[in-house]
């Protein structure tokens, strides 16, 4: 593992090699959404609402960040695509159920896991790493409290993991070059219009996307720090954030944030809201 630790990112080189690089070298910034599945049997009672308040599914989408200096997936799915159905028929695993895999959805899209230059995730939850290992040939963004949490004994730890069988899913990533984030703010690709937030709570190290698009302005991805947008301007009250009181900071210093610089609230799992998301090969810019 060759590991740069950062909390001043230097810009990568610009680099135009690859297929869906060369499609993409006349536009600023891109954004694709990929469907990867849906999650079901959630309560009401596990956000703190009661019942009929809160939608009882989820969506899990992942993002395709194109940028002229590289892409950046962020998140991978629920299910890994080696054990979702060839014929398209939904593959169901737990409470978990998919019908697309995600390397069909990017390749789509003029992309496969070898012109992926960069790799994050909002955290380490099952929901959102099930492909992480086809992708340890990316620079892999992590902030170090996350890391720790995925690969050493911790509090953390001890609650989600090691002993998940989950842990198989993004167990390669322990040999991939990483950035490893000093729990702090990261900009991605050194101009200001892919930066990672630091947003502890859900996990130790969870974090957030802010993109800076042209046409559909700043919009910001809060990862598992809502599930729903009920839960906006409220403070956290779920059974499983790590920690309640840190998930409400972050949400406090992400709705000021936004607020300040007019972006949106992109809440990945809510299902009320999925509907207006347009998908791939759609994106948006
Ligand atoms: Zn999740």
């Amino acid at each position: 593992m060759t590991v740069i630790t950062t909390t001043q990112p230097e810009a990568p080189e610009l680099d135009q090699s690859g297929p869906g690089r060369q499609a993409d070298t006349d536009t600023l910034l891109k954004l694709y959404i990929f469907d990867c599945g849906k999650i079901d049997s959630v309560t009401a009672e596990e956000f703190g609402f009661k019942a009929g308040e809160i939608a009882t599914e989820m969506t899990t989408p992942c993002y395709l960040v194109v940028h002229p200096r590289g892409a950046l997936l962020w998140d991978t799915g629920e299910i890994p695509d080696s054990e979702i159905a060839v014929d398209g028929a939904p593959t169901r695993k737990r409470t978990f159920t998919s019908s697309r895999k995600l390397t069909d959805q990017l390749q789509e899209v003029g992309y496969s896991p070898d012109n992926i230059d960069f790799l994050a995730f909002s955290h380490y939850h099952n929901d959102h790493v099930a492909n992480a290992n086809l992708f340890s040939g990316s620079t892999w963004l992590v902030q170090r409290a996350e890391h720790e949490a995925m690969f050493d004994p911790s509090p953390d730890f001890e609650r989600f993991g090691p002993v998940t069988p989950d842990q198989k899913f993004f167990c390669e990533l322990k040999n991939s070059e990483t950035i490893l984030i000093e729990n702090c703010d990261h900009d991605v690709f050194g101009d200001g219009r892919v930066i990672i937030k630091f947003t502890p709570g859900h996990t130790a190290g969870h974090q957030s996307l802010f993109l800076d698009l042209d046409e559909t302005g700043p919009v910001l991805i809060t990862g598992d720090m809502y599930h729903y947008y009920n839960e906006v301007n409220r403070p956290a009250d779920f059974v499983n954030h790590v920690s309640n009181p840190l998930t409400t900071l972050s949400r406090q210093k992400i709705e000021a944030f936004s607020k300040e610089v007019g972006a949106e609230l992109w809440i990945p799992h809510d299902i009320v809201e999925a509907p207006k998301f347009r998908l791939a090969p759609e994106y948006y810019r």
